[in-house]
C-alpha cells in the first residue's frame, strides 16, 4: 500500500521566510515520558528560548505539534438533516454557490467564486449543466473571510464543463469575466483559509458521491439525503456515509537526529518526502506507522509521537502525520514504492533543497509541516525555482 498517492504532494511554492537552520525549541518531555504536556504556546507554534538549541543531545524531538487550525464552517450536522433543507435555502435566497466540475471549482484571482445560489440554480435548470448535486457545506463561522453565518450550497456541476467552461459561463450572469476553472494545487497556494477549507470539503464530498452512487449492499442505485451527507438505498433502506481513508505519514529520524527522507520513480529524480502508507482495517495508527516503515525502507520504528493531520481529500485521504524514530542508521528501499532513500543533517537539507539537490514537499502538505517539525523552523526553498 501506500505512498503512491504521495506524488499528490508535488508541486514547489514560493517562500518569502528565511531559513531558519538549527532553531530547535525545548527538549521534548511529552514525547520521552509519554505524556501530552503540551502548552497552547506551544501548539500556537510559540518557539522557545533558542538558546538550548546546542545543548540538546542527539535524537531529541521538539516539544511542538503542528498548529491546530479551526473549524471555518458550521457544517450544520443536526439541521442538513431536515429533510429539503437545501430546497429551503435555495428558496430563502440567502445562499451563496460553491462551483466544482470534475476536480475544479469556479475561481477568479486569488478566490472562490461564490455565486447567488437561487439565481444559479433557477439559470442551470432544464440546461444540460444542471448540477448532478447539491450539497450543503455548512454556515461560514465568525473568524472565517465570510460574513458569519453565510450559508454555503456546493453546486456539482457534469463534468464535461471542464472543457466547456465558457458555456456555462454564458449560462449564467454575475460569474466574473476573469473566472476560471481551476484545480486544488493550482491555486492552493493563494487562496484564503475559508476558500482552502470550502474547496477540500466541497472535493471530499463530491468525491464521495461521484465513486458510491449504489449500495454495496444489493447494487441499487442510492439516493442523497441529509443536505448530501447520506445516501440511501431505496430497495434495502440501508444508510451509507462518507468515508475517508486514513493514511500516516512519518518523519523518520535516525540515531544521530538525522532525517530520513525517500521517493519513488526514477533512481536520479530529484523529489524527496516523508514516507506514507495507508492504515490496514484492524490496525492502530501505530502499528501502521511500524509495518509501513518496515515494508517501504526496511527501518526498525521504536517509537511515534502523533503530531497534526491534514484533510487530503484528493481522492478520499485523511493524512496523519507522526514522527517515529529508530536506531536503525541504514535505510533499505522496497524498490517499488521507495526507490531512494536518504539520511540529511538540518544543514545538509538547508543545502541540498537551496542548491537545487533535491526537492522536498511544498507548502501545500503535511509533509512539509512534519520536515519543518523536524528541522525546527522554515525550510527555504531555491529562489528560482518558485513556481
Ligand atoms: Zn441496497
Amino acid at each position: 500500500m501506500s505512498i503512491v498517492r504521495r506524488s499528490q504532494y508535488g508541486g514547489y511554492m514560493s517562500l518569502a521566510e528565511s531559513p531558519a537552520p538549527g532553531n530547535r525549541t525545548t527538549e521534548n518531555r511529552a514525547f520521552q515520558h509519554g505524556t501530552t504536556e503540551h502548552g497552547t504556546a506551544a501548539a500556537a507554534g510559540v518557539v522557545a528560548d533558542s538558546s538550548q538549541r546546542h545543548s540538546l543531545p542527539a535524537n531529541h524531538l521538539i516539544d511542538t505539534v503542528l498548529p491546530v487550525r479551526p473549524a471555518l464552517v458550521d457544517r450544520g450536522s443536526a439541521a442538513r438533516m431536515e429533510p429539503g433543507m437545501v430546497e429551503e435555502l435555495l428558496r430563502s435566497g440567502a445562499a451563496r454557490a460553491v462551483v466544482l466540475s470534475g476536480r475544479q471549482a469556479l475561481v477568479s484571482g486569488n478566490s472562490l467564486v461564490l455565486l447567488d445560489a437561487a439565481e444559479l440554480a433557477e439559470h442551470l435548470q432544464g440546461t444540460p449543466y444542471a448540477p448532478e448535486h447539491l450539497i450543503y457545506l455548512g454556515s461560514a463561522l465568525a473568524g472565517s473571510d465570510l460574513a458569519a453565518g453565510t450559508e454555503l450550497i456546493l453546486f456539482v456541476l457534469p463534468e464535461q464543463f471542464e472543457v466547456h467552461a465558457e458555456e456555462f459561463e454564458a449560462h449564467v450572469a454575475g460569474i466574473p469575466a476573469s473566472a476560471q476553472w481551476a484545480g486544488f494545487r493550482d491555486v492552493a497556494a493563494r487562496l484564503n483559509s475559508t476558500d482552502t477549507a470550502l474547496f477540500i470539503e466541497a472535493s471530499a464530498i463530491a468525491n464521495w458521491h461521484a465513486t458510491h452512487t449504489h449500495c454495496p449492499r444489493c447494487g441499487a442505485a442510492t439516493q442523497a439525503e441529509a443536505g448530501g451527507w447520506v445516501r440511501r438505498c431505496p430497495a434495502d433502506g440501508s444508510e451509507h456515509f462518507p468515508r475517508t481513508d486514513p493514511a500516516i505519514i512519518v518523519t523518520v529520524v535516525g540515531p544521530d537526529d538525522r532525517l530520513l527522507l525517500g521517493g519513488g520513480g526514477p533512481l536520479d529524480a530529484k523529489n524527496y518526502s516523508t514516507l506514507a502508507g495507508f492504515v490496514e482495517p484492524g490496525e492502530s495508527l501505530e502499528q501502521a506507522v511500524i509495518r509501513e516503515i518496515g515494508e517501504e525502507v526496511g527501518i526498525r520504528v521504536t517509537a511515534s509521537q502523533y503530531l497534526g493531520s491534514q484533510s487530503w481529500p484528493f481522492p478520499a485521504s485523511l493524512m496523519l502525520g507522526f514522527t517515529a524514530t529508530t536506531s536503525d542508521t541504514e535505510a533499505r528501499p522496497d524498490g517499488v514504492e521507495v526507490t531512494r532513500a536518504r539520511w540529511f543533517s538540518r544543514s545538509e537539507l538547508h543545502e541540498a533543497v537551496l542548491s537545487g539537490e533535491i526537492v522536498i514537499s511544498s507548502r501545500l502538505s503535511i509533509a512539509r509541516s512534519l520536515i519543518e517539525h523536524w528541522y525546527g523552523g522554515v525550510i527555504q526553498d531555491r529562489p528560482e525555482e518558485t513556481e
